[in-house]
């Protein structure tokens, strides 16, 4: 047994500093960015936020709102084909650039993706597995990615440097960081297993950087500020589960309790999906997901638009006139607490 005693922290242990600027105005800040991928070689320009390839957040519907914003969406894995097919994906070049077919690595969802890509023509995969440390799941990408030499692969999920160069260096463009974090996980209550989101962020990105990889930090974000935390530790996107759930676009269940409207939410690994997707828990595994009901929250579009907003401030209070910028200007300082909850 090791106990690994350096400090590591999470989105709620620290702000960031604010800096001298010369920026006028938020308006003044541009928050796309441009990447070209390392393996596929293809470039993409946009917002750098995604949706989690969850049932409820990445939908058609949510990947048609966030594409307007030229941001991604992670489409879930579960999308029948003839859903696909409704939606017309080849001829629609601005959606098709900003979504991700998803798969996991057993045999159906492999023949699964093949014929995904092929009615959609999409060029951008993730491969999604609760954990990235596996030789299997090596050996999964590299297969896929000498299947597909030019598609731009996002895969995970892992929180340390070494285990994200081996991803990198098997094929990965885009690699999937976070274990636990999520706001309906229950990886670490069960398993005992995670890693402090911010410090997995900022290892992860240099790690992936020094190999010219790039990070999508994957859970625990809870408001546009910690989103703005992330991409200051140095995440290249941000992927969104529970920010973007309980909207109109969102997949779940309406519920009407005491004339309150809410609409479930739920993790991947929680019995909820898996009696709809797996005919229930399997005997030998435990539910590493649960499900909750938020309140109603109307049209995406418009949370989008307080996400862009903080995300925006973030970068003028320290001076920086693009995201671009955002992690060359922060500087955290650690906290003992960051909200004044009086009122709350
Ligand atoms: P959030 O943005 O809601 O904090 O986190 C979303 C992320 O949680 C997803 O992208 C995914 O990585 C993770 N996640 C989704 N469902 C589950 C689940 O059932 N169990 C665990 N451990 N993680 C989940």
């Amino acid at each position: 047994m090791r106990i690994e005693s350096e400090i590591k922290l999470d989105f709620k242990d620290v702000l960031i500093r604010p800096k001298r600027s010369t920026l006028v105005s938020r308006s003044d800040v541009s928050l796309e960015r441009t990447y070209t991928f390392k393996h596929s070689g293809r470039s993409w320009t946009g917002v750098p936020i995604v949706a989690s390839n969850m049932d409820t957040t990445g939908t058609i519907e949510t990947s048609q709102v966030l594409s307007s914003f030229g941001m991604g969406t992670t489409l879930h894995k579960h999308i029948p084909l003839e859903e696909y097919e409704k939606h017309d994906f080849p001829n629609n070049p601005k959606l098709l650039e900003n979504v991700f077919i998803s798969c996991g690595i057993k045999e159906h969802d492999l023949e699964k993706l093949d014929q995904v890509l092929e009615m959609t023509q999409c060029k951008n995969i993730c491969i999604d597995v609760a954990n990235g440390y596996t030789e299997f799941f090596i050996s999964i990408i590299r297969k896929i990615r000498a299947k597909y030499p030019t598609h731009t692969i996002m895969a995970g999920n892992v929180v340390t440097g070494e285990m994200t160069e081996a991803l990198i260096l098997s094929g990965v463009d885009i690699v999937k960081v976070g274990i636990g974090p999520g706001s309906v996980c229950l990886t670490r209550k069960l398993a005992g297993v995670g890693y402090p989101q911010l410090s997995a962020v900022i290892e992860c990105a240099d790690a992936a950087h020094g190999l010219g990889g790039l990070i999508v930090a994957d859970g625990g974000c809870t408001n546009p500020g910690d989103i703005a935390k992330a991409f200051g530790a140095g995440a290249d996107y941000v992927m969104l589960g529970g920010m973007l759930a309980g909207h109109t676009e969102s997949g779940g269940e309406l519920i009407t309790k005491n004339g309150i409207i809410y609409k479930t939410f739920y993790g991947m690994s929680s019995p909820e999906a898996m009696n709809k997707y797996s005919g229930g828990v399997a005997q030998y595994r435990a539910s590493e997901g649960k499900c909750v009901e938020l309140p109603y929250r109307g049209p995406l579009a418009e949370t989008v638009k307080q996400i862009l907003g903080g995300l925006r401030s973030a970068c003028t209070y320290v001076g920086a006139s693009a995201l671009k910028e955002l992690s060359k200007r922060t500087t955290f300082v650690r906290v003992s607490q960051q909200l004044n909850n009086i009122f709350s």
